[in-house]
């Protein structure tokens, strides 16, 4: 074993009380104050860091290294989710109607131990770490487009990176892959507005849900037939709602939905496809529509070469039987904002285990990690650190 791994094996018992803490007093996006409060409070106890509020409940901190190289941005998601937890444990959320249970908890302990193993010895990295604990990654616009927008974060950041725990990977595991990871997850509002009347008598009205029942399911028309079968595209409508009840035909129906691509062409393409097939359908069953189309996180691409020095070190960090090269995922991810300023890469280390009965689904009320994947997270980052600041 290595210095650098017995002292990342030193911090188990640290990074345990910080998730755990964390996991106990979840707050969802935007209102994160107690948990920066309290990473803030952890940062203040380590050398050597400059630590500052970039946002209200974001939290900055930075290391200088002692010669020159590449500027680093290190990033963990802070918020939690409006879920109530399922989870008997004792650390289990004491905030009502708010969970981590996405593994952000866990995500902001690795940060935090990573910025602990850097801070003790500052002279063992070039360049600049920064590292953010960044707000609202699961409540658009989302935090990253904040940080990126309306401060100076990225000013001379060359390289940034971060990662997501996975429940469906086995704790341990490190999975990492070139271009394409995540989708853009984008939004549609649509109301379908007919002509209300009795239920015995459909022919004097016109039924905003039969129309509708058609819109859902000719919508799944562009997805298997206007788009080319090796063109990753989504469209689930989530949200139906019309009428009251069983005699009444309904004036309205609304829908919500999200539509998901990585391609950006096909991207701006598809709210002219969706809207063609709403309007005809409508214009067929003499309905109208009111349609609100939303643009969400942008679809996160890793950079090639980014992703291939992380694969480097997984494979040297955890080794070939725990390194996986990553699939796609059709998820979205608010670390697509910091790709549109630098290159870099997000990858997965997976927290999934039937000993610690956590390889429910993220956003599920059981969701926990199994917490042997924090040292995996602090190894990654910090041999990411030690490798992405050296100088070109
Ligand atoms: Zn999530
Ligand atoms: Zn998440």
């Amino acid at each position: 074993m290595t210095a650098t791994q017995e002292r990342t094996t030193e911090l188990r018992d640290q990074l345990v009380a910080w998730r755990r803490h964390l996991h106990m007093n979840p707050e969802v996006g935007f209102h994160e104050h107690e948990t920066s409060a309290f990473i803030e409070a952890e940062l203040k106890k380590m050398a050597g860091l400059t630590v500052t509020r970039p946002t209200e409940t974001s939290v900055l901190a930075v290391l200088e290294g002692s010669t020159p190289g590449r500027t680093l941005l290190l990033r963990a998601d802070i918020d939690a989710l409006p879920i109530t937890e399922e989870n008997t444990f004792e650390f289990a959320s004491k905030n009502a109607g708010v969970m981590h249970a996405c593994g952000h908890d866990g995500h902001t302990a690795i940060l935090l131990g990573v910025a602990k193993l850097l801070s003790e010895n500052p002279g063992e990295v070039p360049g600049e770490v920064r590292m953010i604990f960044q707000h609202a990654e699961e409540i658009g616009p989302g935090g990253a487009e904040e940080l990126v927008m309306e401060t100076g974060l990225m000013d001379g950041v060359d390289l940034v990176t971060g990662l997501h725990l996975s429940s469906q990977l086995p704790a341990g595991m490190v999975a990492v892959k070139p271009g394409p990871f995540m989708a853009s997850p984008d939004m549609l509002e649509l109301t379908i507005q007919g002509r209300g009347g009795h239920g015995a008598h459909p022919e004097e009205a016109v039924d905003p849900i039969a129309v509708g029942a058609q819109v859902v399911t000719n919508l799944q028309h562009i997805v298997s037939r206007g788009v080319a079968a090796l063109e990753p595209l989504v469209i689930s409508i989530t949200s139906f709602h019309s009428g009251t009840t069983h005699n009444v035909i309904p004036d309205r129906a609304t829908m919500l939905g999200t539509i998901r691509t990585f391609d950006p062409e096909l991207r701006n393409r598809a709210p002219e496809l969706i809207e063609r097939v709403i309007k005809g359908v409508c214009d067929a069953h003499g309905a109208t529509y009111e349609l609100k189309y939303e643009f969400g996180y942008r679809a996160l691409i890793n950079t090639d070469w980014v992703a291939e020095q992380l694969k480097e070190i997984a494979l040297e960090t955890v080794g070939p039987e725990l390194f996986r090269d990553a699939k796609p995922t059709m998820g979205g991810e608010d670390f697509s904002a910091y790709l549109e300023k630098a290159p870099g890469a997000y990858f997965n280390v997976g927290s999934g285990s039937d000993e610690q009965d956590s390889r429910w689904p993220h956003h599920h009320p059981r969701f926990t990690i199994d917490e042997d994947s924090l040292e995996t997270g602090v190894k990654m980052l910090h041999a990411a650190a030690l490798r992405l600041t050296m100088p070109e």
